[in-house]
Order: C-alpha cells, then structure tokens, then sequence
C-alpha cells in the first residue's frame, strides 16, 4: 500500500495505477515498506483501479507474483540501521507495466480500501498483543537486573527508589493495556472489527506507548548492558519504535479516538477538520 512520494496515513490518495486492458490488468507503481517482500513468492498490490470512483472505491488489491515480468525489489531498506533478510524485511519496490489476469484482483474491483480495513483491525489487535509480551520479558529482565546488580558490597539496586517506582510504572502501564486490548478482543468477539474500531484505535497508540516507555525504562536500568546486544532490549528498542508509526501513526488513532468522542457531543468533525 505504501508509497514514497504520498502521505502513507492517507490510503485513499496512491498513485499507483491498474489499468485493465482485455483481461490483464497493467500495473504501474512505487512502493515502499513491502514487509516480508524479501523471498516472498508473490505480493498484494494496492492500486487504483478507477480514478474517478468516490475515494474510498478507487483503488483494488491485486496479486502479482514476484517472477512477473516488471516487477523489481529494488533494496530491502535499512530500518533503523538493519536491512536484515527474509520476512523480517521492509522493501522498496517496483511495477512497471507489471500484467496480471484480473481474476488476481482479491474481491470486487474498487474494495481494496475496505480489505484492507478489514485485515488492519484485527492485525492491529495482534500488535498489541505481541507488544504486551515484550513489555512483559522487558519488564521480567528489569527485575531480574534491579534484584541482583550491586552498585556496591550489599547495596542492590533494586533498593533505589527511583527503580522501584520505574518498576511500578511499567507494571501498571501493562496491566493497563493488557486489560484494554482484552475488552477490546472482547468487543471484537461479541460484536466484529468494524464496531470496535474506536477500541482499537484506542489500545493502538496506548499499547505502542507503553512498549516504548517500558522499553526505555528496562535500558535505563540496565545501564550500558541495556545499549548492547548482549540482551534483546536494544534490539526490541530498534525495531519497535516503529510500532507508534505503522499501521496507522499515533496521530492518526488518537483523532480516530476524539473524533468519536465530540460526536456525543454533536461535533462532527472530519479528519482535516472541516
Ligand atoms: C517497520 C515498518 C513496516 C511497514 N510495513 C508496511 C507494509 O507491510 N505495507 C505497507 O503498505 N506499509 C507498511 N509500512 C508503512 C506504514 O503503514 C506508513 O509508514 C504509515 O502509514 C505512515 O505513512 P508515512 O510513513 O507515509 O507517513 P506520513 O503519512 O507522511 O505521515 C508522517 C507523520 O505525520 C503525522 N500525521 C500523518 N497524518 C496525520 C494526521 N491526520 N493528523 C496528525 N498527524 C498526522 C504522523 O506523525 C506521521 O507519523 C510500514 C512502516 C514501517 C515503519
């Protein structure tokens, strides 16, 4: 879905391009952040299939297999220093004059936004979920470093106030998000993705909050072992903090969340806010 020279927030403004022609579609386009394009056998294009259609139907989700002629990995990007390899990776990629049969277009033509609202739901829940369990091994190391470092002969520095109350931040931060994203889970249970949307924006920003101030706090205890390799908290602390970006940034949730909010008090403002 993402693109270099468009807002990423803004899936209904792309510029890459499908056009049918008999029963191919030519596809055109520059994408970027394709996670797990690295090895993968085929990838799901987001491209507009009728430029004129209301924004929300323009554009199609379309499966190109990888040896189609015209399309290119051009580089898995370095995020936050590591291009790494295979799934993990965010690459930048090209369709130039890529054709396909239109049967690998995935639902009706025009329903590739409303896909991909449906996927975003319940793999947001997912993020959340994973999050909390690496703010739970963060905190678990914490504790473990707080318990038996000493700053001299029998002062631990889990005797310091300012750990403690670290400590007792980030276990009641999780607890905090663990119990929303559950009712959240709950909602989606009882009731489906599309009428817990709000909840979802909701634990969203909350949960990618907590991860990265759990995370700053574990390294902050753990001192300069905290910046190395030698745990997973540098690691986590790296490639996580783009948890407050992808699938939505924070800003965008947090107005999701506000917007739904003043509507009770009979404001209806949109998201440019006219
Ligand atoms: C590690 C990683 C993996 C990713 N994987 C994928 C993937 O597999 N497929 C894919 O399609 N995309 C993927 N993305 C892209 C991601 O979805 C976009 O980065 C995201 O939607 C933001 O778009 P953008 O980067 O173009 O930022 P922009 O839209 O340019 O926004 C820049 C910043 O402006 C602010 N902003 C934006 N909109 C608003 C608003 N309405 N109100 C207030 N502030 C706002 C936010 O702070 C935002 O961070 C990935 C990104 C990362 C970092």
């Amino acid at each position: 879905m993402t693109e270099p020279a468009r807002a990423g927030s803004n899936p209904t403004w792309l510029d890459a391009r499908a056009v049918r022609d008999g029963d191919d579609y030519v596809i055109t386009g520059h994408k970027w952040f394709t996670s797990a394009a690295d090895g993968a056998a085929f990838a799901i294009v987001m491209a507009v299939t009728d430029p004129t259609a209301p924004p929300h139907q323009r554009a199609s989700q379309i499966i190109v297999p990888t040896d189609t002629p015209g399309y290119t990995l051009v580089r898995n990007i370095k995020v936050m220093g590591d291009a790494g390899e295979g799934y993990p990776t965010h690459a930048e990629v090209r369709f130039e004059a890529c054709r396909v049969p239109v049967q690998f277009r995935i639902g009706e033509e025009g329903a590739g936004f409303a896909l991909a609202q449906e996927r975003l739901g319940p793999g947001r829940i997912h993020h959340c979920m994973r999050w909390i369990g690496i703010c739970e091994r963060a905190l678990d190391l914490t504790c473990r470093h707080a318990a038996t470092r000493e700053l001299s002969p029998g002062v631990l520095l889990g005797s310091k106030q300012s750990v403690q109350h670290m400590i007792a931040d980030s276990r009641a931060e999780i607890d905090a998000a663990r119990l929303l994203v559950l009712d959240t889970a709950r909602q989606i249970g009882e009731r489906g993705a599309k009428a817990a949307r709000t909840s979802v924006s909701t634990i969203k920003f909350f949960t990618a909050g907590v991860l990265q101030r759990v995370l700053d706090r574990a390294i902050q205890v753990h001192g300069a072992l905290g910046m190395t390799d030698d745990t997973p908290l540098a690691y986590w602390f790296r490639h996580e903090r783009a948890a407050r970006i992808y699938d939505g940034a924070d800003e965008v949730h947090k107005s999701v969340v506000a917007r739904h909010i003043l509507r009770g008090y009979g404001a209806h403002v949109s998201n440019d806010g006219a």
